[in-house]
């Protein structure tokens, strides 16, 4: 480990929970930081994501071998107390109700095997006895183990009052300042007022692209869910979280949609009784709004899944905006040739799953340690040559 010394403080932009991640495992080991938020935690994507800390929606490859370790932080925080009574463990039911939706979860089944993810096939008694809530369509269903859920607002408050970190809100940081000798970053500005600082970790959703002179290379994509009432007895009967095949293509498909607005099911058990049901993948809607014909869409499907869900109440309705880089992997990593800037963005669905294990990657990085697990793949040098600003 390289001795460093952080005066004045690191700043952490964004307050989701990659930005209070980083930012409370930096004050857990004892670095000076400042967590500066546009508006309020958990205000972004973050305060509307469902919350499946799942390795069985990862796209195969890096993401889903970075899943496998973000759910495993995810456990070892809670039974370490960080993360009690807030992360659910439990498993994830793939659903497929076709042969061609069969086949698609075949090869996941594979993918998720090699990166050592607990799979197996259910049989048909199997269903019958654990998931009899299922519709008669359904012609074959994947569990995979070692799963959960968590609220992401939950998590990032938790993450806040355990560093004893006081989040400076309603601070948009319009640019970065950097020394004209160094070209190091030194500090941020916020209205007319530069804050210095000895590093600075662009952890800022949406808005992170534009500080680090990358506009171009992250999209908006919309997601839209809905809460039913309570139904505890119902609730009661489905171990774990269903998720469509479609939904899994929805993720594949990223940017050529296989149908135009991403419709994919997912049916998540609420502890208080209720069902969460998502999503949409609405490629480039910025406005975190319901429509009638989307809500109407997943109500339906989540029905056709689980046909006594069709007899629910919905409760409330609610949208928000998902960040994507071009390539479909997010940005993880110090930016080329500023020693002292770092960037933790464009998690599209997979930030609440991801947050946890990206702050302690970004956080060591900062402190000169080498992270647990190998970033290079999400390393922001591969735009480079997009780079405007700076
Ligand atoms: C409908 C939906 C369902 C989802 N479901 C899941 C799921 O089941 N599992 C999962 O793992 N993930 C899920 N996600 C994805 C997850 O929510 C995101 O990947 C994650 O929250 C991203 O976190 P973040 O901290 O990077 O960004 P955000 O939560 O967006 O936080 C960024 C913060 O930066 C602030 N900010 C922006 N610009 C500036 C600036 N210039 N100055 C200061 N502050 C700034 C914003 O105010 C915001 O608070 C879902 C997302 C959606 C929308």
């Amino acid at each position: 480990m390289r001795e460093q010394h952080f005066s004045p403080p690191v700043i952490v932009i964004g307050a989701g929970i990659v930005g209070a991640s980083t930012a409370s495992f930096l004050a857990l080991a004892g670095t000076p930081v400042r967590l500066l938020d546009a508006s309020t935690p958990a205000s972004g994507a973050t305060g509307a994501a469902d919350g499946a800390v799942s390795v069985a929606s990862k796209r195969p490859g890096p993401m889903m071998t970075m899943a496998r370790a973000g759910a495993a932080l995810y456990r070892e925080l809670a039974e370490e107390g960080l993360f009690q009574g807030l992360f659910h463990r439990r498993p994830t039911f793939l659903v497929a109700t076709s042969d061609a939706e069969a086949e698609v979860l075949s090869d996941h089944s594979k993918a998720l095997a090699e990166v050592g993810a607990p799979v197996r096939w259910l049989t048909r008694d199997m269903v019958a006895d654990r998931l009899a809530l299922l519709s008669r369509k359904t012609v074959a269903v994947l569990e995979v183990e070692d799963e959960g859920h968590a609220i992401g607002y939950s998590i990032v408050s938790r993450l806040i009052s355990a560093a004893g970190l006081k989040v400076e809100r309603n601070s948009p940081v319009a640019a970065l300042e950097y020394d004209g000798r160094s070209g190091l970053v030194s500090g941020v500005r916020v209205g007319d007022a530069v804050i210095e600082a000895s590093a600075v970790v662009v952890a800022a959703g949406g808005g992170a692209g534009k500080l680090i002179g990358l506009p171009d290379v992250s999209r908006p994509r919309r997601g839209q869910q809905l809460v039913t009432e309570r139904a505890p007895a119902l609730n009661a009967g489905l171990p774990g979280s269903l998720l469509s095949c479609s939904y899994l293509l929805s993720k594949k498909h990223q940017g050529a949609q296989v149908d135009a607005r991403g419709y994919g099911v997912v049916i998540d058990p609420l502890d208080t009784g209720q069902f969460l049901i998502g999503s949409t993948r609405e490629e480039g809607r910025t406005i975190p709004e319901n429509d009638i014909e989307a809500v109407a869409h997943l109500a339906a499907s989540a029905a056709d899944m689980v046909p006594a869900l069709g007899r629910l109440r919905i409760l409330r309705c609610f949208a928000g905006i998902r960040t994507a880089i071009c390539d479909g992997l997010p940005m993880v990593g110090r930016m080329p040739g500023v020693d002292n800037l770092f960037v933790a963005a464009g998690f599209e669905g997979d930030g609440i799953c991801l947050g946890p294990l990206t702050g302690r990657i970004v956080a060591d990085l900062v402190r000169g340690e080498e992270p647990e697990v190998d970033v290079s793949p999400f390393d922001p040098g591969r735009f480079a040559g997009r780079s405007i600003a700076a």
